[in-house]
């Protein structure tokens, strides 16, 4: 197992199996099969919520590989943080994607519906966890 298999491993235990930006729950890379055919996603729809090592610090601003520096998130969450250019600090875009997620974007319905039968209705919510160590960005994003 590579380095960043061992951190990934351990930030997904560290975060009880949770997305460090949306919160919900992810699918070990080795379920990912299991799930997409219970669930009947494509392959491609249910590798959008498997777990990956995020770089907090982004690699191509020289963030490294190590333990402080590696959560778990969705592949999904993952890249579409380092989509956006600049890429948001980690804080504010877990807000902005948990906005999302409380409005009922984000994933798409068909994942959303899988997640909730595979964890089940009530383990399915966002949980804010100690181990999501986000620290909340305070400004009041234009209440709606
Ligand atoms: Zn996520």
């Amino acid at each position: 197992m590579s380095k960043l298999s061992k951190l990934r491993q351990v930030a997904f235990e560290r975060q009880c199996g949770r997305c460090f930006y949306c919160g919900l729950p992810m699918i070990p890379p080795e379920a990912l099969d299991q799930f997409a055919t219970k669930l009947s996603l494509s392959s491609k729809l249910a590798r959008g919520v498997a777990a990956t090592a995020e770089h907090l610090h982004a690699q191509c601003d020289g963030g490294r590989d190590t333990a402080a520096n590696i959560a778990a998130a969705h592949r999904l969450c993952n890249e579409r943080r380092h989509h956006l250019r600049p890429a948001p600090d980690p804080a504010r875009y877990a807000a902005m994607v948990r906005l999302q997620i409380a409005q009922g974007g984000w994933l798409k319905k068909t994942v959303r519906q899988g997640l909730s039968v595979h964890f089940g209705p009530r383990s399915f919510e966002p949980v804010r966890h100690a181990a999501l160590h986000i620290d909340h960005d305070r400004r009041r994003q234009g209440s709606k």
